[in-house]
């Protein structure tokens, strides 16, 4: 019979699996175990709301077993199985698990990483098996199929015989070898042992047969084995159990084992609440972006259960956008297991917890800030992006809630910091919060606008981040002091600034340099920010020349344009030299002005309007 053959990059992962030397093989077991539980949760959920399908608890098991003479072991679960084409579709192309993406964009060495923290499900029972059987009957089907397959070079699908709904996975242990001895996941105590360490809050009973020696009756020299079948696990859900008896490893794996993410989480929440409305839940805030946050396919959610059963893979309703980066589960007791996915969303009860839970990530963030504060600044070098871009949506109705979270470079303190932090040092004399835009902190540090407002040694945020201006113009301003951009028409700094006052003349001179200009500039006038450098733009209005680039990259921008300003450091030479070229020269002056123009763009980051003229224009200047 024909083989197929495996999708190109499940054949990668394949590869990967078989000729891994990863040393926690084991944890082949605990994926093995988990896709069984996985496929109870949908058959014991469908059983609930279902009233045509019978409902018998006991029905509802994973069972391991073991052939020591011909060196399998088996996995058998009574979840809802797979037809053909699932075994097809699901076991023959990696699932959208999306590890191979998550590694292309990080390049992560020989795969390691792929296996110790993504759990690769599935396909890493090839780590320690050369045969790979699936013997599943899906529920409502009459046919049951095996699909089997001995390494990369494909599988098969055939037809086969079993009278129970679910799926056994048979696998044949590679022989051992002499660094890695397989015959251990034949030994009862080993298997115990990494049920215990991975699966043991798994909800439904994993049993096996284990040998029990007692002693003969009437006899007490005499033993007597027997095999006896045992549940192994304590069946109590991680989420239900008490605090104070779970390690921080059993909630990493927890993490790993519900595939919520591929890194080891920054921090873990296990909340309990009791009251008119209960749930306890465990939230995990991970500490890498997950390679598909910050596009469209990204969904947020929480696993939702009610009364410990599995009714929602991800629900959205339990997470605001701003927290979409949050990972893991609710139970509630007082949740209808037959909701739908509409009446959910105007579930009372529901709204109830995610406003508790929405809550709780404040204060752990918070708490997370105040205390670990280098944690703190890896979780918000990822996700702060997704908390400013909360302070800016729904017309900021959420910035009350966030504006603590925030964090900023700071020209003084050369490091993130808080706007209460920014508040606290504040001299009692300085009125606002000054904040420069840009690309980057090196661009900003040389920024021309920046020099008299550091020169006051006043401290400046800096917004390298597209979403920050926005955020902020949403905020408008802090306890009560209002941020300004050293871009904006009035620095306000004090008298010794405001006293300047272009003079009949000057004015005349920047009249004629704005029409040069045209539309380019809204005015020309003479800058009060100036220290050191000829020419700078700044903007009047609300739009910065920041939003500008901005919008512009953005579809439908309807080409929105700040209101740009032309300031000349009168101070400077270069100033003298345009007034001299007014009255001597006017051909020049037209030359200078769109010289300083084009600068100006330049230190804005800015393309030049006509490179050519330019360049051009620079050339006349050194005839
Ligand atoms: P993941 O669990 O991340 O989806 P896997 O490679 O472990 O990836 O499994 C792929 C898919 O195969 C699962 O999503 C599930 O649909 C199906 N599957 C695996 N094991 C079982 C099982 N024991 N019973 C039913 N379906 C299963």
């Amino acid at each position: 019979m024909a083989k197929k053959q495996f999708k190109a990059e499940s054949k990668r992962l394949l590869d990967l699996m078989i000729n891994s030397i990863y040393t926690h093989k084991e944890i082949f077991l605990r994926e093995l175990i988990s896709n069984a539980s996985d496929a109870i949760d949908k058959i014991y959920y469908k059983a609930l709301t279902d009233p045509s399908l019978s409902f018998n608890q006991a029905d509802y098991y994973i069972k391991i077993s073991v052939d020591k003479g011909k060196r399998l072991l088996t996995i058998s679960d009574t979840g809802i199985g797979m037809t053909k084409e699932e075994l097809d579709d699901n076991l023959g192309v990696i699932a959208k698990s999306g590890s191979f993406n998550f590694k292309k964009e990080h390049e992560i060495k020989d795969g390691f990483d792929i296996i110790g923290q993504f759990g690769v499900g599935f396909y890493s029972a090839f780590m320690v098996a050369d045969t790979v059987t699936v013997i599943s009957k899906a529920l409502g089907s009459d046919e049951a199929y095996k699909w089997e397959s001995n390494g990369s070079d494909g599988y098969t699908i055939v037809p086969h015989h079993k009278d129970v709904v679910g799926t056994d996975i048979i696998l044949k242990l590679r022989a051992n070898t002499d660094d890695e001895n397989y015959d251990e996941y034949l030994q009862e105590y080993r298997l115990k042992a990494l049920v215990k360490k991975y699966s043991d809050f798994i909800r439904y009973p994993i049993k096996m047969d284990v040998t029990v020696r007692k002693p003969k009756e009437g006899s007490d020299s005499e033993y007597e084995e027997y095999q006896e079948e045992q549940i192994i696990n304590s069946m109590v859900p991680l989420w239900k159990k008490n605090k104070n008896e779970l390690t921080q490893e059993d909630y990493d794996n927890f993490y790993t084992e519900k595939h919520f993410g591929f890194d080891k989480p920054l921090r873990h929440l296990h909340v309990s609440v009791e009251g008119t409305t209960s749930y306890n839940a465990i939230l995990y805030i991970p500490e890498k972006i997950p390679y598909d946050f910050y596009t469209k396919d990204y969904e947020k959610g929480l696993a939702l259960y009610a009364k410990g059963v599995l009714i929602m893979e991800k629900c959205p309703d339990l997470l605001p956008d701003y927290f979409s980066f949050v990972k893991g589960m609710v139970d509630s007791d007082d949740l209808s297991l037959n909701i739908s996915r509409e009446i959910l969303q105007h579930d009372r009860q529901l709204k109830i917890i995610a406003k508790s839970i929405k809550s709780k990530i404040k204060n752990e963030l918070l708490s997370m800030l105040k205390k670990e504060r280098d944690k703190y600044e890896v979780f918000f070098k990822a996700f702060g992006r997704q908390l400013k871009y909360g302070v800016y949506s729904d017309f900021g109705q959420h910035k009350e809630d966030l504006q603590d979270l925030l964090l900023f470079y700071s020209s003084k303190e050369k490091k993130l910091v808080t706007l209460a932090e920014y508040l606290d040092r504040m001299p009692a004399e300085q009125k606002y919060i000054y904040y420069a835009a840009g690309e980057s902190i090196e661009r900003l540090e040389k920024l021309p606008q920046t020099e008299l407002v550091a020169d006051k040694d006043y401290e400046i945020l800096y917004f390298t981040d597209d979403v920050d201006e926005f955020a902020i113009k949403m905020l408008m301003n802090y306890k009560e002091k209002e941020f300004k951009s050293v871009s904006s028409a009035d620095l306000d700094l004090g008298e010794d600034t405001e006293t300047k006052k272009e003079t009949a003349e000057e004015q005349e001179l920047f009249d004629y340099m704005k029409n040069v200009l045209g539309d380019k500039v809204k005015i020309v006038r003479a800058s009060k920010r100036l220290k050191n450098h000829p020419v700078c733009l700044t903007n009047e209005g609300d739009l910065s020349i920041e939003m500008e680039k901005i919008l512009s990259t953005m579809p439908n921008n309807h080409n929105i344009k700040a209101e740009k300003v032309l300031e000349i450091n009168t101070n400077h030479d270069v100033f003298h030299a345009l007034k001299s070229a007014y009255e001597n020269d006017k051909d020049k002056l037209k030359l200078y002005t769109n010289l300083l123009y084009n600068q100006a763009l330049l230190i804005e980051g800015l393309p030049v309007s006509d490179p050519v003229e330019f360049t051009n224009n620079i050339c006349s200047l050194m005839k």
